[in-house]
């Protein structure tokens, strides 16, 4: 996406374009490990080393209440955020803290009763498992405490 797309981006949802919002937004479309506020903010500051990490914070949370930027929960860990504008689920390592897309399918919405009065705005899934990484590296500890007669269970 380029500078102006990002600008018209921005400024279609009410945010101002200011130098440090821009930053936050573009390194957000081109990164597409899912950072933390803080990778994000050593990220900004490389660029412009005078945006503050107060400003960053704010600008990111603008940006998510503004609905470009999506927050991420990993129990136990720091917040994750993506700005990918198509709809995607997530796939969250139990073991590195890893996030990844998942391609987007449509889930079933709660029974309107079960609602009540609350609004829904988005419906999506959060699998949690291992990553092919840790799969794999999980697999091969599996094979090597087998011979030693173990269940690879006790790591
Ligand atoms: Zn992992
Ligand atoms: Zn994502």
């Amino acid at each position: 996406m380029d500078a102006d797309a990002i600008k018209r981006c921005l400024e279609g949802s009410g945010l101002r374009c200011t130098p440090q919002r821009y930053a936050v937004m573009a390194f957000l479309m081109e990164c597409n490990r899912h950072p933390t506020a803080a990778e994000i903010f050593a990220a900004v500051n490389r660029v412009d080393p005078r945006s503050s990490r107060a400003t960053t914070y704010n600008n990111l949370r603008d940006l998510v209440r503004a609905g470009l930027v999506r927050e991420v929960a990993v129990e136990g860990r720091a917040a994750r955020f993506d700005a990918k504008g198509t709809r995607h689920h997530h796939f969250i390592c139990d073991r590195c803290g890893n996030v990844e897309d998942l391609e987007w399918f449509d889930v079933p919405r709660p029974a309107s009763g079960s609602l009540g009065k609350r609004l829904l705005r988005e419906c999506e899934l959060i699998f949690r498992g291992l990553c092919t990484k840790c799969a794999v590296r999980d697999a091969k500890r599996g094979r090597r405490d087998c011979k030693n007669g173990k269940t690879g269970m006790d790591s």
